[in-house]
Protein backbone atom coordinates (compact mmCIF):
# COMPACT_ATOMS: atom_id res chain seq x y z
CA UNK A 1 0.00 0.00 0.00
CA UNK A 2 1.30 3.74 -0.77
CA UNK A 3 0.30 6.78 -1.60
CA UNK A 4 -1.57 8.27 1.65
CA UNK A 5 -3.15 11.55 1.53
CA UNK A 6 -4.13 13.40 4.81
CA UNK A 7 -5.94 16.83 3.95
CA UNK A 8 -5.78 18.85 7.71
CA UNK A 9 -8.05 21.82 8.24
CA UNK A 10 -7.10 25.37 9.55
CA UNK A 11 -9.13 27.49 10.91
CA UNK A 12 -7.85 30.97 11.34
CA UNK A 13 -4.37 29.25 10.95
CA UNK A 14 -4.91 27.52 13.96
CA UNK A 15 -4.71 23.45 13.42
CA UNK A 16 -7.00 21.70 15.84
CA UNK A 17 -6.35 18.35 17.73
CA UNK A 18 -8.48 16.62 15.74
CA UNK A 19 -6.12 17.01 12.39
CA UNK A 20 -3.09 14.98 14.56
CA UNK A 21 -5.44 12.26 15.02
CA UNK A 22 -5.76 12.06 11.52
CA UNK A 23 -2.41 11.67 10.66
CA UNK A 24 -2.18 8.88 13.64
CA UNK A 25 -4.65 7.01 12.12
CA UNK A 26 -3.40 7.30 8.56
CA UNK A 27 0.18 5.84 10.58
CA UNK A 28 -2.69 2.87 11.22
CA UNK A 29 -2.96 1.64 7.52
CA UNK A 30 0.55 -0.12 7.67
CA UNK A 31 3.92 0.27 7.79
CA UNK A 32 4.54 0.13 3.90
CA UNK A 33 2.96 4.02 3.68
CA UNK A 34 4.11 7.06 2.49
CA UNK A 35 1.67 9.95 4.25
CA UNK A 36 1.15 13.34 2.45
CA UNK A 37 0.07 16.30 4.40
CA UNK A 38 -1.81 18.55 2.42
CA UNK A 39 -3.42 22.39 3.50
CA UNK A 40 -5.39 24.20 1.27
CA UNK A 41 -5.83 27.97 1.48
CA UNK A 42 -4.71 31.13 -0.35
CA UNK A 43 -1.60 31.49 2.28
CA UNK A 44 -0.66 28.39 4.12
CA UNK A 45 2.80 28.74 4.77
CA UNK A 46 2.83 28.77 8.82
CA UNK A 47 0.36 26.05 9.13
CA UNK A 48 2.72 24.75 6.53
CA UNK A 49 5.74 24.84 8.63
CA UNK A 50 3.78 23.99 11.57
CA UNK A 51 2.45 20.44 10.11
CA UNK A 52 6.45 20.05 8.77
CA UNK A 53 7.24 20.02 12.35
CA UNK A 54 5.46 17.26 13.73
CA UNK A 55 4.07 15.65 9.97
CA UNK A 56 6.08 12.11 8.97
CA UNK A 57 5.98 12.97 5.99
CA UNK A 58 5.98 15.05 2.95
CA UNK A 59 4.09 18.27 3.37
CA UNK A 60 1.67 19.95 0.56
CA UNK A 61 0.78 23.26 0.42
CA UNK A 62 -2.75 23.50 -1.69
CA UNK A 63 -2.40 26.97 -2.49
CA UNK A 64 -5.03 29.25 -4.75
CA UNK A 65 -5.90 32.98 -4.08
CA UNK A 66 -9.60 31.46 -4.68
CA UNK A 67 -9.44 28.97 -1.34
CA UNK A 68 -10.08 31.47 0.86
CA UNK A 69 -12.22 31.63 2.18
CA UNK A 70 -13.27 28.12 2.37
CA UNK A 71 -15.66 26.90 -0.48
CA UNK A 72 -16.73 23.49 -1.49
CA UNK A 73 -16.23 23.81 -5.31
CA UNK A 74 -12.50 25.47 -4.48
CA UNK A 75 -11.65 22.41 -2.39
CA UNK A 76 -13.48 19.77 -4.24
CA UNK A 77 -11.59 20.77 -7.40
CA UNK A 78 -8.73 21.76 -5.78
CA UNK A 79 -8.10 18.66 -3.99
CA UNK A 80 -9.31 16.11 -7.43
CA UNK A 81 -6.64 18.09 -9.13
CA UNK A 82 -3.50 16.85 -6.10
CA UNK A 83 -5.06 13.25 -6.04
CA UNK A 84 -4.85 12.61 -9.42
CA UNK A 85 -1.33 14.04 -9.22
CA UNK A 86 -0.17 12.21 -6.19
CA UNK A 87 -2.24 9.00 -7.53
CA UNK A 88 -2.91 8.67 -3.40
CA UNK A 89 -4.30 5.32 -2.49
CA UNK A 90 -6.36 6.68 0.24
CA UNK A 91 -7.50 10.25 1.36
CA UNK A 92 -7.77 10.52 5.23
CA UNK A 93 -9.73 13.87 6.77
CA UNK A 94 -10.44 14.62 10.27
CA UNK A 95 -14.39 14.54 10.80
CA UNK A 96 -14.88 18.33 10.97
CA UNK A 97 -18.19 20.33 9.56
CA UNK A 98 -15.87 21.51 6.47
CA UNK A 99 -15.26 17.56 5.99
CA UNK A 100 -18.78 16.38 5.56
CA UNK A 101 -19.49 19.74 3.51
CA UNK A 102 -17.20 19.00 0.60
CA UNK A 103 -15.75 15.68 1.05
CA UNK A 104 -18.58 13.05 0.19
CA UNK A 105 -19.07 15.46 -3.38
CA UNK A 106 -15.19 14.90 -3.61
CA UNK A 107 -15.30 10.84 -3.38
CA UNK A 108 -18.55 11.08 -5.81
CA UNK A 109 -16.01 12.90 -8.52
CA UNK A 110 -14.13 9.72 -8.50
CA UNK A 111 -16.90 7.24 -8.26
CA UNK A 112 -16.14 6.90 -4.65
CA UNK A 113 -18.19 6.95 -1.58
CA UNK A 114 -16.67 8.56 1.92
CA UNK A 115 -16.53 6.17 4.80
CA UNK A 116 -17.53 8.65 7.59
CA UNK A 117 -16.89 8.81 11.39
CA UNK A 118 -14.39 5.85 11.29
CA UNK A 119 -13.36 5.21 14.97
CA UNK A 120 -10.79 2.11 14.37
CA UNK A 121 -8.60 0.53 11.37
CA UNK A 122 -7.39 -2.18 11.00
CA UNK A 123 -4.72 -3.28 9.09
CA UNK A 124 -4.82 -6.21 7.14
CA UNK A 125 -0.87 -6.81 6.94
CA UNK A 126 -2.10 -10.16 4.76
CA UNK A 127 -3.45 -8.22 2.00
CA UNK A 128 -4.20 -4.53 0.66
CA UNK A 129 -7.97 -3.66 2.51
CA UNK A 130 -8.09 -2.29 5.84
CA UNK A 131 -11.04 -2.31 7.66
CA UNK A 132 -12.80 0.91 8.92
CA UNK A 133 -15.13 0.44 11.77
CA UNK A 134 -17.71 3.16 12.06
CA UNK A 135 -20.59 3.42 15.04
CA UNK A 136 -24.16 2.84 13.78
CA UNK A 137 -27.58 3.57 15.74
CA UNK A 138 -25.73 6.09 17.91
CA UNK A 139 -23.07 3.77 19.03
CA UNK A 140 -25.55 0.82 19.86
CA UNK A 141 -23.91 -1.24 16.54
CA UNK A 142 -20.49 -1.23 15.04
CA UNK A 143 -19.96 -1.66 10.79
CA UNK A 144 -16.77 -2.76 9.53
CA UNK A 145 -16.41 -1.33 5.91
CA UNK A 146 -13.44 -2.17 3.11
CA UNK A 147 -12.85 -0.41 0.39
CA UNK A 148 -13.17 -2.68 -3.02
CA UNK A 149 -9.71 -0.93 -4.19
CA UNK A 150 -10.48 0.57 -7.34
CA UNK A 151 -10.07 4.38 -7.31
CA UNK A 152 -8.72 6.04 -3.76
CA UNK A 153 -10.51 5.29 -0.66
CA UNK A 154 -11.86 8.64 1.41
CA UNK A 155 -12.13 8.11 4.76
CA UNK A 156 -12.75 10.53 7.56
CA UNK A 157 -12.17 10.50 11.21
CA UNK A 158 -13.77 10.22 14.49
CA UNK A 159 -12.73 13.20 17.06
CA UNK A 160 -10.94 11.21 20.26
CA UNK A 161 -11.07 8.03 18.24
CA UNK A 162 -7.28 7.93 17.44
CA UNK A 163 -4.58 9.20 20.14
CA UNK A 164 -2.00 11.64 18.84
CA UNK A 165 1.01 9.60 18.53
CA UNK A 166 2.79 12.46 16.16
CA UNK A 167 5.91 13.74 18.11
CA UNK A 168 7.69 16.44 17.25
CA UNK A 169 10.17 15.54 13.71
CA UNK A 170 13.92 16.24 14.45
CA UNK A 171 14.52 17.07 11.11
CA UNK A 172 10.92 19.16 9.45
CA UNK A 173 9.27 17.84 6.46
CA UNK A 174 9.84 18.43 3.21
CA UNK A 175 7.20 21.23 2.03
CA UNK A 176 6.40 21.06 -1.67
CA UNK A 177 3.25 24.00 -3.26
CA UNK A 178 0.96 22.40 -5.68
CA UNK A 179 -1.19 25.13 -7.19
CA UNK A 180 -4.42 24.23 -8.43
CA UNK A 181 -6.11 25.64 -11.50
CA UNK A 182 -9.19 27.45 -10.48
CA UNK A 183 -11.06 30.13 -12.02
CA UNK A 184 -13.42 32.16 -10.04
CA UNK A 185 -16.52 31.28 -12.63
CA UNK A 186 -16.02 27.92 -11.07
CA UNK A 187 -16.82 28.93 -7.53
CA UNK A 188 -20.68 28.70 -7.19
CA UNK A 189 -20.99 29.27 -3.65
CA UNK A 190 -20.57 32.37 -1.33
CA UNK A 191 -20.14 31.49 1.92
CA UNK A 192 -21.18 32.54 5.22
CA UNK A 193 -20.47 32.62 8.61
CA UNK A 194 -18.56 29.13 9.76
CA UNK A 195 -21.07 27.23 11.59
CA UNK A 196 -19.24 27.84 14.82
CA UNK A 197 -17.91 31.06 14.88
CA UNK A 198 -14.22 31.63 15.60
CA UNK A 199 -14.39 33.80 18.27
CA UNK A 200 -16.78 32.21 20.26
CA UNK A 201 -15.71 28.52 19.57
CA UNK A 202 -15.82 26.04 22.75
CA UNK A 203 -13.09 23.49 21.58
CA UNK A 204 -13.96 20.76 23.72
CA UNK A 205 -12.54 18.25 21.67
CA UNK A 206 -9.21 20.35 22.44
CA UNK A 207 -9.69 20.24 26.23
CA UNK A 208 -7.49 18.17 28.83
CA UNK A 209 -10.03 18.55 31.33
CA UNK A 210 -13.61 18.44 31.15
CA UNK A 211 -16.11 18.65 33.82
CA UNK A 212 -19.81 18.64 32.37
CA UNK A 213 -22.95 18.55 34.01
CA UNK A 214 -26.42 16.77 33.67
CA UNK A 215 -29.65 17.30 34.94
CA UNK A 216 -28.93 16.26 38.48
CA UNK A 217 -28.02 19.71 38.53
CA UNK A 218 -31.89 20.51 39.24
CA UNK A 219 -31.62 24.31 38.24
CA UNK A 220 -29.89 26.95 36.20
CA UNK A 221 -28.84 28.62 39.21
CA UNK A 222 -26.92 25.92 40.86
CA UNK A 223 -24.61 25.46 37.68
CA UNK A 224 -22.01 27.92 38.92
CA UNK A 225 -21.33 25.25 41.84
CA UNK A 226 -20.16 23.05 38.70
CA UNK A 227 -18.58 25.95 37.28
CA UNK A 228 -16.29 26.81 40.44
CA UNK A 229 -14.77 23.15 39.94
CA UNK A 230 -13.85 23.60 36.42
CA UNK A 231 -12.70 27.06 37.16
CA UNK A 232 -10.64 25.33 40.12
CA UNK A 233 -9.67 22.72 38.09
CA UNK A 234 -8.27 24.49 34.83
CA UNK A 235 -10.75 22.98 32.71
CA UNK A 236 -13.76 22.82 30.58
CA UNK A 237 -16.96 23.25 31.52
CA UNK A 238 -19.36 20.88 28.79
CA UNK A 239 -22.71 19.07 29.84
CA UNK A 240 -25.50 17.01 28.52
CA UNK A 241 -28.11 17.11 26.11
CA UNK A 242 -31.28 18.24 28.63
CA UNK A 243 -28.78 20.96 30.06
CA UNK A 244 -28.37 22.92 26.58
CA UNK A 245 -31.54 22.26 25.55
CA UNK A 246 -33.02 23.77 28.59
CA UNK A 247 -30.81 26.77 27.65
CA UNK A 248 -29.01 26.12 30.70
CA UNK A 249 -25.61 26.43 28.89
CA UNK A 250 -24.78 27.43 24.99
CA UNK A 251 -24.97 24.55 22.50
CA UNK A 252 -21.51 24.21 22.05
CA UNK A 253 -20.60 22.83 25.17
CA UNK A 254 -22.92 19.67 24.85
CA UNK A 255 -21.17 16.35 24.61
CA UNK A 256 -22.35 13.51 23.05
CA UNK A 257 -24.25 11.96 19.59
CA UNK A 258 -25.26 15.27 18.41
CA UNK A 259 -22.48 17.37 20.24
CA UNK A 260 -19.12 17.33 20.80
CA UNK A 261 -17.40 14.02 21.12
CA UNK A 262 -14.04 14.56 23.18
CA UNK A 263 -10.90 12.95 24.04
CA UNK A 264 -9.59 14.62 27.55
CA UNK A 265 -7.16 13.06 30.14
CA UNK A 266 -9.73 13.84 33.20
CA UNK A 267 -14.07 13.45 32.41
CA UNK A 268 -15.41 14.16 35.25
CA UNK A 269 -19.38 13.66 34.96
CA UNK A 270 -21.60 15.37 37.66
CA UNK A 271 -25.27 14.35 37.70
CA UNK A 272 -25.16 12.64 34.13
CA UNK A 273 -26.78 9.02 33.79
CA UNK A 274 -24.60 7.81 31.18
CA UNK A 275 -27.13 7.53 28.33
CA UNK A 276 -25.40 5.91 25.14
CA UNK A 277 -25.96 8.91 23.34
CA UNK A 278 -23.29 10.80 25.95
CA UNK A 279 -21.48 7.74 26.27
CA UNK A 280 -20.41 7.99 22.62
CA UNK A 281 -19.01 11.08 22.52
CA UNK A 282 -16.95 10.38 26.15
CA UNK A 283 -15.63 7.14 25.21
CA UNK A 284 -12.32 8.47 24.10
CA UNK A 285 -11.72 9.81 27.37
CA UNK A 286 -8.37 8.30 29.62
CA UNK A 287 -10.24 8.44 33.18
CA UNK A 288 -13.88 9.12 33.67
CA UNK A 289 -15.48 10.15 36.85
CA UNK A 290 -18.57 10.02 37.59
CA UNK A 291 -20.47 11.51 40.32
CA UNK A 292 -24.37 10.09 40.86
CA UNK A 293 -26.54 9.68 43.83
CA UNK A 294 -27.89 6.99 42.16
CA UNK A 295 -25.41 3.21 42.54
CA UNK A 296 -27.38 1.82 39.55
CA UNK A 297 -26.63 4.51 36.72
CA UNK A 298 -25.43 3.25 33.99
CA UNK A 299 -22.84 5.75 34.06
CA UNK A 300 -20.83 4.00 36.43
CA UNK A 301 -20.49 1.12 34.02
CA UNK A 302 -17.67 3.22 32.06
CA UNK A 303 -16.46 5.30 35.09
CA UNK A 304 -12.71 4.69 35.89
CA UNK A 305 -14.09 5.96 39.56
CA UNK A 306 -17.15 6.38 41.07
CA UNK A 307 -18.46 8.89 43.55
CA UNK A 308 -22.16 7.87 45.04
CA UNK A 309 -23.86 10.86 46.33
CA UNK A 310 -25.02 14.01 46.07
CA UNK A 311 -23.39 16.52 43.96
CA UNK A 312 -24.71 19.21 45.61
CA UNK A 313 -22.03 18.39 48.50
CA UNK A 314 -19.29 16.17 46.31
CA UNK A 315 -18.35 19.36 43.83
CA UNK A 316 -18.30 21.69 46.26
CA UNK A 317 -15.68 19.56 48.39
CA UNK A 318 -13.49 18.77 45.18
CA UNK A 319 -13.47 22.04 44.46
CA UNK A 320 -12.30 23.31 47.89
CA UNK A 321 -9.55 20.24 47.40
CA UNK A 322 -8.53 21.71 44.31
CA UNK A 323 -7.94 25.04 45.66
CA UNK A 324 -6.06 23.97 48.72
CA UNK A 325 -3.77 22.07 46.35
CA UNK A 326 -3.43 24.62 44.47
CA UNK A 327 -2.32 27.09 47.06
CA UNK A 328 0.20 24.33 48.16
CA UNK A 329 1.79 24.22 45.01
CA UNK A 330 2.22 28.32 44.87
C1 LIG B 1 -31.16 11.39 18.75
C2 LIG B 1 -30.72 11.72 20.14
C3 LIG B 1 -29.53 12.39 20.31
C4 LIG B 1 -29.08 12.69 21.60
N1 LIG B 1 -27.89 13.34 21.73
C5 LIG B 1 -27.41 13.55 22.98
C6 LIG B 1 -26.15 14.17 23.17
O1 LIG B 1 -25.44 14.56 22.23
N2 LIG B 1 -25.71 14.33 24.44
C7 LIG B 1 -26.43 13.94 25.54
O2 LIG B 1 -25.95 14.12 26.67
N3 LIG B 1 -27.65 13.38 25.38
C8 LIG B 1 -28.15 13.19 24.14
N4 LIG B 1 -29.39 12.65 24.01
C9 LIG B 1 -30.24 12.51 25.20
C10 LIG B 1 -29.93 11.26 26.00
O3 LIG B 1 -30.72 10.18 25.53
C11 LIG B 1 -30.27 11.47 27.49
O4 LIG B 1 -31.63 11.85 27.60
C12 LIG B 1 -29.41 12.51 28.16
O5 LIG B 1 -28.03 12.24 27.95
C13 LIG B 1 -29.69 12.49 29.66
O6 LIG B 1 -29.00 13.57 30.25
P1 LIG B 1 -28.65 13.53 31.79
O7 LIG B 1 -27.82 12.34 32.10
O8 LIG B 1 -28.11 14.87 32.15
O9 LIG B 1 -30.09 13.44 32.48
P2 LIG B 1 -30.83 12.17 33.21
O10 LIG B 1 -30.83 11.02 32.33
O11 LIG B 1 -32.11 12.75 33.67
O12 LIG B 1 -29.86 11.88 34.41
C14 LIG B 1 -29.70 12.72 35.55
C15 LIG B 1 -28.83 11.93 36.52
O13 LIG B 1 -28.54 12.75 37.63
C16 LIG B 1 -28.58 11.97 38.81
N5 LIG B 1 -28.87 12.91 39.89
C17 LIG B 1 -30.02 13.56 40.16
N6 LIG B 1 -29.84 14.40 41.21
C18 LIG B 1 -28.55 14.23 41.62
C19 LIG B 1 -27.77 14.80 42.65
N7 LIG B 1 -28.28 15.76 43.47
N8 LIG B 1 -26.50 14.42 42.79
C20 LIG B 1 -25.96 13.47 41.97
N9 LIG B 1 -26.66 12.90 40.97
C21 LIG B 1 -27.94 13.28 40.79
C22 LIG B 1 -29.69 10.96 38.56
O14 LIG B 1 -29.50 9.83 39.38
C23 LIG B 1 -29.51 10.67 37.08
O15 LIG B 1 -28.67 9.55 36.88
C24 LIG B 1 -29.86 12.34 22.73
C25 LIG B 1 -31.06 11.66 22.54
C26 LIG B 1 -31.49 11.35 21.27
C27 LIG B 1 -32.77 10.60 21.10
Amino acid sequence: MSGILVVLEQRAGKIARINWEALSAAQRLGPSTSISAAILGAQTETAAAEIAARAPGKVIRVEHPLLTPYTADGFILSLHQLIQSESSTHVIFPHTYQVRDFAPALAARFGQVLISDVVAITAKAESDYPIFTRQLMQGRLTGNYRHAGNGPCFVSVQAGAFPVETAANSTPSEIATFTSTLDAAQIRTRPGEPFRAAAQAVDLASAQIIVSVGRGIGAQENIPIVQQLATALGAELAASRPICDAGWLPLERQVGSSGQTVAPKLYIAAGISGAIQHLVGIKASQCIVAINKDPAAPIFEVADYGIVGDLMEIVPALTEAAEAAKQRQS
